[in-house]
């Protein structure tokens, strides 16, 4: 198979300084959350993308790489990075779930380190391997190239337009192109890794915001990197399973961390942002319930509860306006949704659409 240009130039580029990666891209933030290990957060791709957490823990005995963001380009930086913080090699990769933004650049390790593990849920590699890549065909196919025809068409008439432009086709570039790299090692409830000086279990407590969310818990650090199971700020509940995800935060809530890595977003130093996430959960578990047993639809179930977790909102958004547009849509929205196909009956592993609402 032809290997992609954009990905042989960001390999290339690896020993060069960041500025030059990724096509003029702006670098990862890094943030260091215990000495050795280090959160990198990358910036979105113009207007139609944004990229997941990636977490690099690093030891005497290698390193490991929790979530490989959504392209080669994004993990190329983090890499180069990782390479300028330790010799050591990355040994263990682990993804979250499916959701591309957290494995699409795995090869990047991969063609590095060939020796490599990666590691996730059973039920993540089976959804990545199909399921997954059914559900991003579409975007990836006709609403991603669809929406570039109509920004170059407003970037003719208005030059300022241009690097939106061109950052919107780098990231369709490297999308397009990606060689998709499954994990090698799958594990049903536990892992436990020792690398180094390092202690790391993997953990999947049943099904939350996927069927196979991973998440990792370092007990000696007190740190956990949870993925997508809850978002800084605003969780992200498609396709999720309501009264199973409760119970997984409940008891990650009982684990004795002080330092939590969401998905995307700032590290928390507390649980503010978790347990306010769950009490949202617990009212719309519970009113969501009354209000289909009242013969309302999900979405004028939507408008009747929205009012009363206005609170929790605050606490949870900073009442930022557009923060509040996203919690009432993809938190409220979309796990209310859930909720009423729950109380319909037991829910499948099948990725479910986007409410049109
Ligand atoms: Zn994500």
């Amino acid at each position: 198979m032809r290997r992609p240009r954009v990905i042989a130039i960001a390999a290339a580029l690896c020993v060069l300084p960041l500025t030059s990666l990724g096509q003029g891209r702006p670098a990862p933030s890094r943030t260091e959350l215990a000495p050795g290990i280090f959160l990198f957060s990358t910036p979105g791709y113009g207007d139609v993308g944004l990229d997941g957490n990636s977490i690099a823990v690093l030891s005497r005995d290698g390193v490991l790489v929790f979530d490989t963001n959504g392209t080669p380009g994004a993990s190329a930086a983090i890499l180069s990075e990782i390479r300028t913080l330790t010799n050591q090699p990355v040994r263990w990769i682990v993804n979250s779930h499916w959701h591309w933004d957290h494995w699409y650049g795995t090869e990047t390790y991969q063609q590095a380190f060939p020796d490599v593990r990666i590691v996730s849920h059973e039920k993540n590699r089976q959804l990545m391997m199909g399921p997954a890549l059914a559900f991003n065909k579409p975007f990836l196919e006709e609403q991603l190239p669809g929406y570039i025809q109509s920004v170059e068409k407003r970037a003719a008439e208005k030059p300022e337009l241009a690097p939106l432009l061109a950052a919107d086709k780098a990231f369709y570039e490297q999308k397009k192109n990606v060689h998709l790299v499954f994990p090698d090692v799958t594990f049903t409830d536990r892992m436990e890794i020792e690398l180094g000086e390092r202690h790391i279990e993997v953990l999947n407590y049943g099904r939350g915001v996927t069927p196979g969310d991973t998440f990792a818990y370092l007990p000696k650090e007190k740190i956990l990197l949870l993925g997508d199971l809850i978002v800084n700020p605003i969780t992200f509940a498609l396709s999720g399973y309501p009264t199973e995800w409760l119970r997984v935060l409940e008891k990650v809530d009982a684990l004795d961390a002080t330092t939590i890595v969401t998905g995307h977003g700032a590290p928390l130093r507390d649980k503010t942002l978790l347990r306010a996430t769950m009490e949202v959960f617990r009212v719309l578990l519970k009113e969501g319930k009354a209000a289909k047993a009242k013969g309302l639809d999900p979405d004028q179930a939507r408008e009747a509860i929205f009012p009363g977790l206005h609170d929790l909102m605050v606490t949870i958004t900073g009442d930022r306006p557009q923060m509040n547009g996203a919690f009432k849509s993809q938190l409220v929205d979309w796990y209310l949704h859930r909720v009423y196909e729950e109380l319909d009956g037991p829910l499948t592993d099948a990725i479910s659409k986007i409410p049109a609402s």
